[in-house]
Protein backbone atom coordinates (compact mmCIF):
# COMPACT_ATOMS: atom_id res chain seq x y z
CA UNK A 1 0.00 0.00 0.00
CA UNK A 2 1.00 3.23 -0.55
CA UNK A 3 2.66 5.79 2.10
CA UNK A 4 1.85 9.25 0.03
CA UNK A 5 -1.70 8.65 0.32
CA UNK A 6 -4.47 8.57 2.65
CA UNK A 7 -5.63 4.87 2.78
CA UNK A 8 -8.87 3.56 3.57
CA UNK A 9 -9.93 2.55 7.01
CA UNK A 10 -11.54 -0.63 5.78
CA UNK A 11 -7.92 -1.87 4.96
CA UNK A 12 -6.41 -1.94 8.74
CA UNK A 13 -6.36 -4.54 11.13
CA UNK A 14 -7.65 -3.78 14.63
CA UNK A 15 -4.89 -3.81 16.55
CA UNK A 16 -3.31 -1.19 13.78
CA UNK A 17 -6.31 0.65 14.10
CA UNK A 18 -5.57 0.57 18.08
CA UNK A 19 -2.50 1.94 17.62
CA UNK A 20 -3.25 4.63 15.83
CA UNK A 21 -6.19 5.41 18.25
CA UNK A 22 -4.05 5.33 21.40
CA UNK A 23 -1.49 7.70 20.01
CA UNK A 24 -4.20 10.28 19.45
CA UNK A 25 -5.18 9.72 22.91
CA UNK A 26 -8.87 8.01 22.65
CA UNK A 27 -9.58 5.58 25.40
CA UNK A 28 -9.46 1.59 24.02
CA UNK A 29 -12.57 0.94 23.69
CA UNK A 30 -12.95 2.87 20.42
CA UNK A 31 -11.50 0.64 18.08
CA UNK A 32 -14.67 -1.62 19.30
CA UNK A 33 -16.76 0.97 18.62
CA UNK A 34 -15.32 1.98 15.26
CA UNK A 35 -14.85 -1.67 14.03
CA UNK A 36 -18.96 -2.32 14.62
CA UNK A 37 -19.79 0.90 12.95
CA UNK A 38 -18.07 -0.06 9.93
CA UNK A 39 -18.72 -4.09 9.95
CA UNK A 40 -21.99 -4.41 11.68
CA UNK A 41 -23.76 -1.45 11.31
CA UNK A 42 -22.45 -0.50 8.21
CA UNK A 43 -22.65 3.19 8.38
CA UNK A 44 -20.81 5.11 5.11
CA UNK A 45 -19.61 7.68 6.66
CA UNK A 46 -17.36 8.34 9.95
CA UNK A 47 -19.84 11.68 10.28
CA UNK A 48 -22.27 8.64 11.15
CA UNK A 49 -20.25 6.99 13.94
CA UNK A 50 -22.84 8.91 16.22
CA UNK A 51 -21.34 7.59 19.37
CA UNK A 52 -18.12 8.75 18.82
CA UNK A 53 -17.14 12.83 19.29
CA UNK A 54 -17.35 14.90 16.68
CA UNK A 55 -14.06 16.33 17.16
CA UNK A 56 -12.64 12.73 16.31
CA UNK A 57 -15.21 12.07 13.60
CA UNK A 58 -13.43 15.05 12.02
CA UNK A 59 -9.88 13.59 12.66
CA UNK A 60 -10.90 10.02 11.75
CA UNK A 61 -11.87 11.52 7.95
CA UNK A 62 -8.68 13.79 7.63
CA UNK A 63 -6.07 10.64 8.67
CA UNK A 64 -8.41 8.03 6.18
CA UNK A 65 -10.26 7.40 3.09
CA UNK A 66 -13.82 5.93 3.42
CA UNK A 67 -14.77 4.56 -0.11
CA UNK A 68 -17.82 2.53 -1.30
CA UNK A 69 -18.34 0.98 -4.56
CA UNK A 70 -20.69 2.49 -6.72
CA UNK A 71 -22.90 -0.28 -8.45
CA UNK A 72 -23.10 0.44 -12.09
CA UNK A 73 -24.99 -2.86 -12.91
CA UNK A 74 -26.68 -5.52 -12.03
CA UNK A 75 -27.59 -8.78 -14.13
CA UNK A 76 -29.46 -12.06 -12.57
CA UNK A 77 -32.25 -12.15 -10.54
CA UNK A 78 -33.16 -13.21 -7.33
CA UNK A 79 -32.68 -17.07 -7.23
CA UNK A 80 -30.48 -17.59 -9.64
CA UNK A 81 -26.71 -16.13 -10.27
CA UNK A 82 -26.31 -12.72 -9.80
CA UNK A 83 -23.29 -10.70 -11.42
CA UNK A 84 -22.42 -7.09 -9.82
CA UNK A 85 -20.34 -4.46 -12.21
CA UNK A 86 -18.87 -2.15 -9.83
CA UNK A 87 -17.26 1.03 -10.06
CA UNK A 88 -13.97 1.57 -8.23
CA UNK A 89 -13.38 5.34 -6.34
CA UNK A 90 -10.68 6.20 -8.91
CA UNK A 91 -13.08 5.13 -12.04
CA UNK A 92 -12.34 1.10 -12.47
CA UNK A 93 -14.55 -1.14 -13.43
CA UNK A 94 -14.77 -4.52 -11.23
CA UNK A 95 -16.78 -7.04 -11.19
CA UNK A 96 -18.30 -9.64 -8.56
CA UNK A 97 -20.82 -12.94 -8.11
CA UNK A 98 -23.36 -13.91 -6.02
CA UNK A 99 -24.32 -17.72 -6.26
CA UNK A 100 -27.39 -18.43 -4.05
CA UNK A 101 -26.96 -21.89 -2.85
CA UNK A 102 -23.35 -23.16 -3.84
CA UNK A 103 -23.54 -25.52 -7.17
CA UNK A 104 -20.49 -27.49 -6.54
CA UNK A 105 -18.07 -24.32 -6.51
CA UNK A 106 -15.08 -26.25 -5.04
CA UNK A 107 -16.43 -29.80 -5.60
CA UNK A 108 -18.89 -29.51 -1.93
CA UNK A 109 -22.88 -29.16 -2.30
CA UNK A 110 -24.14 -26.49 0.09
CA UNK A 111 -27.06 -23.97 1.02
CA UNK A 112 -24.20 -21.55 1.20
CA UNK A 113 -24.62 -18.06 -0.39
CA UNK A 114 -21.33 -17.83 -2.42
CA UNK A 115 -19.51 -14.89 -3.70
CA UNK A 116 -17.04 -14.92 -6.52
CA UNK A 117 -14.99 -11.63 -5.87
CA UNK A 118 -12.03 -10.28 -7.90
CA UNK A 119 -8.54 -9.07 -6.73
CA UNK A 120 -7.14 -7.40 -9.47
CA UNK A 121 -8.71 -4.71 -12.25
CA UNK A 122 -8.03 -6.91 -15.26
CA UNK A 123 -5.05 -9.57 -15.01
CA UNK A 124 -1.63 -9.51 -16.56
CA UNK A 125 -1.24 -13.51 -16.56
CA UNK A 126 -2.98 -13.88 -20.46
CA UNK A 127 -4.53 -17.09 -20.17
CA UNK A 128 -5.95 -17.56 -23.91
CA UNK A 129 -9.43 -18.03 -22.67
CA UNK A 130 -9.63 -15.68 -20.14
CA UNK A 131 -12.52 -12.29 -20.37
CA UNK A 132 -9.88 -10.91 -17.74
CA UNK A 133 -6.70 -11.94 -19.24
CA UNK A 134 -8.02 -10.27 -22.83
CA UNK A 135 -7.88 -6.81 -20.91
CA UNK A 136 -4.49 -6.92 -19.51
CA UNK A 137 -3.57 -5.30 -16.32
CA UNK A 138 -4.38 -1.88 -15.05
CA UNK A 139 -3.89 -2.41 -11.02
CA UNK A 140 -4.15 -4.31 -7.90
CA UNK A 141 -7.04 -4.46 -5.36
CA UNK A 142 -6.48 -2.74 -2.02
CA UNK A 143 -7.77 -4.96 0.44
CA UNK A 144 -10.38 -2.22 1.11
CA UNK A 145 -11.66 -2.82 -2.40
CA UNK A 146 -11.90 -6.70 -1.48
CA UNK A 147 -13.83 -6.71 1.26
CA UNK A 148 -16.58 -3.74 -0.46
CA UNK A 149 -16.99 -6.56 -2.60
CA UNK A 150 -19.02 -8.28 0.26
CA UNK A 151 -20.03 -5.31 2.15
CA UNK A 152 -22.00 -4.36 -0.99
CA UNK A 153 -23.25 -7.07 -1.88
CA UNK A 154 -25.17 -7.85 0.93
CA UNK A 155 -26.40 -4.21 1.18
CA UNK A 156 -27.86 -4.55 -2.13
CA UNK A 157 -29.16 -8.12 -1.56
CA UNK A 158 -29.98 -8.22 1.84
CA UNK A 159 -28.55 -11.20 2.28
CA UNK A 160 -25.66 -12.71 4.61
CA UNK A 161 -22.47 -13.88 2.84
CA UNK A 162 -21.48 -17.67 4.36
CA UNK A 163 -18.91 -18.66 1.99
CA UNK A 164 -16.44 -16.35 -0.75
CA UNK A 165 -14.22 -17.70 -3.61
CA UNK A 166 -11.38 -15.54 -4.75
CA UNK A 167 -12.11 -16.54 -8.64
CA UNK A 168 -13.35 -13.09 -10.29
CA UNK A 169 -11.08 -10.76 -11.71
CA UNK A 170 -7.40 -10.98 -11.25
CA UNK A 171 -4.75 -12.95 -9.67
CA UNK A 172 -4.89 -13.17 -6.13
CA UNK A 173 -1.55 -14.30 -5.55
CA UNK A 174 -0.25 -12.08 -7.75
CA UNK A 175 -1.88 -9.79 -5.07
CA UNK A 176 -0.86 -11.40 -2.13
CA UNK A 177 -0.37 -8.82 1.03
CA UNK A 178 -3.41 -7.23 0.21
CA UNK A 179 -5.31 -10.42 -0.60
CA UNK A 180 -4.35 -11.77 2.87
CA UNK A 181 -4.54 -8.40 4.70
CA UNK A 182 -8.15 -9.04 3.51
CA UNK A 183 -8.59 -12.37 4.22
CA UNK A 184 -7.48 -11.73 7.67
CA UNK A 185 -10.38 -8.62 7.83
CA UNK A 186 -13.06 -10.98 6.41
CA UNK A 187 -12.15 -13.71 8.83
CA UNK A 188 -11.88 -11.79 11.77
CA UNK A 189 -14.91 -11.76 14.41
CA UNK A 190 -14.63 -8.20 15.06
CA UNK A 191 -15.19 -7.80 10.97
CA UNK A 192 -17.03 -9.94 8.87
CA UNK A 193 -16.28 -12.99 10.63
CA UNK A 194 -16.52 -15.63 7.76
CA UNK A 195 -14.71 -18.82 8.40
CA UNK A 196 -11.56 -19.54 7.00
CA UNK A 197 -12.61 -23.33 5.84
CA UNK A 198 -14.99 -20.65 3.82
CA UNK A 199 -12.73 -18.94 1.88
CA UNK A 200 -11.16 -20.05 -1.00
CA UNK A 201 -8.49 -18.37 -3.14
CA UNK A 202 -7.88 -19.50 -6.78
CA UNK A 203 -4.92 -19.68 -8.47
CA UNK A 204 -3.54 -20.12 -12.24
CA UNK A 205 -0.41 -21.89 -10.59
CA UNK A 206 2.18 -19.38 -8.64
CA UNK A 207 4.68 -21.98 -7.47
CA UNK A 208 6.03 -19.78 -5.17
CA UNK A 209 3.46 -17.91 -3.70
CA UNK A 210 1.28 -21.15 -3.47
CA UNK A 211 4.68 -22.38 -0.90
CA UNK A 212 3.82 -19.11 1.01
CA UNK A 213 -0.02 -19.04 1.34
CA UNK A 214 0.86 -22.83 3.07
CA UNK A 215 2.59 -21.11 5.63
CA UNK A 216 -0.08 -18.73 6.78
CA UNK A 217 -1.66 -20.14 9.88
CA UNK A 218 -5.09 -19.77 8.01
CA UNK A 219 -6.54 -23.02 7.52
CA UNK A 220 -8.11 -21.15 3.94
CA UNK A 221 -8.92 -22.96 0.94
CA UNK A 222 -6.78 -23.72 -2.30
CA UNK A 223 -7.78 -24.41 -6.08
CA UNK A 224 -5.57 -24.62 -8.51
CA UNK A 225 -6.71 -23.83 -12.42
CA UNK A 226 -4.74 -26.63 -14.19
CA UNK A 227 -6.63 -26.58 -16.81
CA UNK A 228 -3.88 -29.23 -18.90
CA UNK A 229 -2.64 -31.85 -17.59
CA UNK A 230 0.67 -31.80 -20.40
CA UNK A 231 3.23 -28.92 -20.43
CA UNK A 232 1.96 -29.19 -23.64
CA UNK A 233 -1.69 -28.69 -23.24
CA UNK A 234 -1.21 -26.78 -20.35
CA UNK A 235 1.38 -23.85 -22.01
CA UNK A 236 -0.60 -23.80 -24.92
CA UNK A 237 -3.31 -22.07 -23.17
CA UNK A 238 -1.56 -20.80 -19.98
CA UNK A 239 1.74 -18.62 -20.49
CA UNK A 240 2.47 -19.09 -16.34
CA UNK A 241 3.30 -22.76 -17.50
CA UNK A 242 6.11 -21.55 -19.13
CA UNK A 243 7.48 -20.37 -16.14
CA UNK A 244 6.20 -22.83 -13.67
CA UNK A 245 5.60 -26.50 -15.51
CA UNK A 246 3.61 -28.61 -14.32
CA UNK A 247 6.12 -30.60 -11.94
CA UNK A 248 6.53 -27.41 -10.12
CA UNK A 249 3.46 -26.18 -9.66
CA UNK A 250 2.50 -29.89 -8.30
CA UNK A 251 5.53 -29.98 -5.98
CA UNK A 252 4.03 -26.70 -4.55
CA UNK A 253 0.60 -28.04 -3.97
CA UNK A 254 2.26 -30.82 -2.46
CA UNK A 255 3.98 -28.12 -0.06
CA UNK A 256 0.21 -26.50 0.72
CA UNK A 257 -1.47 -30.29 0.78
CA UNK A 258 1.32 -31.04 3.40
CA UNK A 259 0.90 -27.86 5.41
CA UNK A 260 -3.07 -27.83 5.47
CA UNK A 261 -5.90 -29.51 6.74
CA UNK A 262 -8.05 -29.88 3.43
CA UNK A 263 -7.80 -31.28 0.27
CA UNK A 264 -7.05 -28.70 -2.04
CA UNK A 265 -9.16 -28.50 -5.64
CA UNK A 266 -7.80 -28.57 -9.48
CA UNK A 267 -9.62 -26.54 -11.38
CA UNK A 268 -10.40 -28.60 -15.39
CA UNK A 269 -12.63 -25.96 -17.76
CA UNK A 270 -13.13 -28.27 -20.56
CA UNK A 271 -12.60 -26.94 -24.02
CA UNK A 272 -13.80 -28.11 -26.81
CA UNK A 273 -10.77 -30.25 -28.86
CA UNK A 274 -8.08 -28.57 -26.60
CA UNK A 275 -7.53 -30.24 -23.45
CA UNK A 276 -10.75 -32.67 -23.17
CA UNK A 277 -9.06 -35.95 -24.44
CA UNK A 278 -9.23 -38.82 -22.66
CA UNK A 279 -5.23 -38.94 -22.19
CA UNK A 280 -5.78 -35.60 -20.39
CA UNK A 281 -8.27 -37.21 -18.15
CA UNK A 282 -6.02 -40.12 -17.51
CA UNK A 283 -3.16 -37.56 -16.75
CA UNK A 284 -5.31 -35.55 -14.72
CA UNK A 285 -6.77 -38.04 -12.51
CA UNK A 286 -3.03 -39.03 -11.94
CA UNK A 287 -2.01 -35.78 -10.56
CA UNK A 288 -5.26 -35.84 -8.82
CA UNK A 289 -4.42 -39.09 -6.93
CA UNK A 290 -1.12 -38.14 -6.04
CA UNK A 291 -1.59 -35.07 -3.67
CA UNK A 292 -5.73 -36.62 -2.87
CA UNK A 293 -7.00 -33.77 -4.70
CA UNK A 294 -10.87 -32.86 -5.71
CA UNK A 295 -11.07 -32.01 -9.10
CA UNK A 296 -14.08 -29.75 -10.33
CA UNK A 297 -14.51 -29.55 -14.29
CA UNK A 298 -16.33 -26.40 -15.87
CA UNK A 299 -17.21 -26.29 -19.04
CA UNK A 300 -16.62 -23.37 -20.65
CA UNK A 301 -18.20 -20.58 -21.28
CA UNK A 302 -17.65 -18.93 -24.41
CA UNK A 303 -15.97 -15.03 -24.63
CA UNK A 304 -17.15 -12.56 -27.38
CA UNK A 305 -14.10 -12.70 -29.79
CA UNK A 306 -11.94 -15.91 -28.46
CA UNK A 307 -12.70 -18.54 -30.76
CA UNK A 308 -12.66 -21.29 -27.69
CA UNK A 309 -16.15 -23.47 -27.13
CA UNK A 310 -17.29 -25.90 -24.23
CA UNK A 311 -16.96 -29.91 -25.89
CA UNK A 312 -20.43 -31.56 -26.01
CA UNK A 313 -22.59 -32.69 -23.42
CA UNK A 314 -21.33 -36.26 -24.34
CA UNK A 315 -17.59 -35.41 -24.16
CA UNK A 316 -18.11 -33.63 -20.48
CA UNK A 317 -19.85 -36.84 -19.10
CA UNK A 318 -17.19 -39.12 -20.49
CA UNK A 319 -14.25 -37.21 -19.20
CA UNK A 320 -15.97 -37.01 -15.74
CA UNK A 321 -16.26 -40.85 -16.29
CA UNK A 322 -12.89 -41.39 -16.31
CA UNK A 323 -12.06 -39.68 -13.13
CA UNK A 324 -14.47 -41.43 -11.41
CA UNK A 325 -13.25 -44.70 -12.35
CA UNK A 326 -10.07 -43.81 -11.01
CA UNK A 327 -11.89 -42.85 -7.54
CA UNK A 328 -11.46 -39.19 -7.76
CA UNK A 329 -13.88 -37.25 -6.48
CA UNK A 330 -14.94 -35.23 -9.50
CA UNK A 331 -17.68 -33.09 -10.13
CA UNK A 332 -19.45 -31.68 -13.28
CA UNK A 333 -20.92 -28.10 -12.93
CA UNK A 334 -24.05 -28.54 -14.87
CA UNK A 335 -25.11 -24.85 -14.54
CA UNK A 336 -28.23 -23.03 -16.00
CA UNK A 337 -28.25 -19.74 -16.79
CA UNK A 338 -24.97 -20.19 -18.86
CA UNK A 339 -24.98 -16.73 -20.10
CA UNK A 340 -24.98 -14.80 -16.77
CA UNK A 341 -22.74 -17.32 -15.33
CA UNK A 342 -19.94 -16.77 -17.32
CA UNK A 343 -16.76 -16.38 -15.58
CA UNK A 344 -16.00 -13.11 -14.34
CA UNK A 345 -14.57 -10.49 -16.37
CA UNK A 346 -17.08 -10.68 -19.22
CA UNK A 347 -19.33 -8.10 -17.74
CA UNK A 348 -16.34 -5.17 -17.55
CA UNK A 349 -15.28 -6.80 -20.73
CA UNK A 350 -18.85 -5.97 -22.54
CA UNK A 351 -19.56 -2.81 -20.87
CA UNK A 352 -16.02 -1.16 -21.93
CA UNK A 353 -17.02 -2.66 -25.42
CA UNK A 354 -20.40 -0.58 -24.87
CA UNK A 355 -18.94 2.74 -24.33
CA UNK A 356 -16.36 2.19 -26.71
CA UNK A 357 -18.53 1.69 -29.47
CA UNK A 358 -20.99 4.39 -28.09
CA UNK A 359 -18.09 6.86 -28.53
CA UNK A 360 -17.38 5.53 -31.92
CA UNK A 361 -20.71 6.00 -33.66
CA UNK A 362 -21.39 9.58 -31.09
N1 LIG B 1 -6.63 -15.95 -11.62
C1 LIG B 1 -7.16 -16.97 -10.83
C2 LIG B 1 -8.54 -16.68 -10.27
C3 LIG B 1 -9.51 -16.00 -11.20
S1 LIG B 1 -10.06 -16.93 -12.57
C4 LIG B 1 -7.15 -18.29 -11.59
O1 LIG B 1 -6.86 -18.27 -12.77
O2 LIG B 1 -7.40 -19.30 -10.96
C5 LIG B 1 -11.16 -18.09 -11.79
C6 LIG B 1 -11.43 -19.32 -12.62
O3 LIG B 1 -12.24 -19.00 -13.77
C7 LIG B 1 -10.16 -19.97 -13.16
O4 LIG B 1 -10.17 -21.36 -12.96
C8 LIG B 1 -10.24 -19.62 -14.61
O5 LIG B 1 -9.48 -20.49 -15.39
C9 LIG B 1 -11.71 -19.72 -14.87
N2 LIG B 1 -12.15 -19.12 -16.13
C10 LIG B 1 -11.64 -18.05 -16.77
N3 LIG B 1 -12.31 -17.81 -17.92
C11 LIG B 1 -13.26 -18.78 -18.01
C12 LIG B 1 -14.27 -19.07 -18.97
N4 LIG B 1 -14.45 -18.31 -20.04
N5 LIG B 1 -15.07 -20.15 -18.73
C13 LIG B 1 -14.94 -20.89 -17.61
N6 LIG B 1 -14.01 -20.65 -16.67
C14 LIG B 1 -13.18 -19.61 -16.86
FE1 LIG C 1 -5.79 -14.15 -15.02
FE2 LIG C 1 -7.00 -16.30 -13.89
FE3 LIG C 1 -7.93 -15.19 -16.18
FE4 LIG C 1 -5.63 -16.52 -16.21
S1 LIG C 1 -7.67 -17.35 -15.73
S2 LIG C 1 -6.01 -14.52 -17.20
S3 LIG C 1 -4.79 -15.96 -14.23
S4 LIG C 1 -7.88 -14.23 -14.18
Amino acid sequence: MANTAKIDVKSFQFEELQEMLRALGEPSYRVGQIADWLYKKRVESFENMTDLPHALRAQLAKLFTFDRLEIVRVLGSRDTTRKFLFRLADGNLIESVLIPASPALYGEKSDRRTICISTQVGCAYGCKFCASGLQGFSRNLGPNEIIDQIIAIEGASGEKIDNIVFMGMGEPLANFSNVIRAIRIINAPWALGIGARHITVSTSGLAPQIKKLADEPLQIRLAVSLHGATDEVRSQIMPINRKYNIETLLSACDYYAGRKKQRLTFEYILIAGVNDADDQAYLLARHAKKLSAKVNLIPYNTVEGLPWSRPSRNRQEEFLSILRTHKIAATLRREKGHDIDAACGQLRLQTRRNERQRLITA
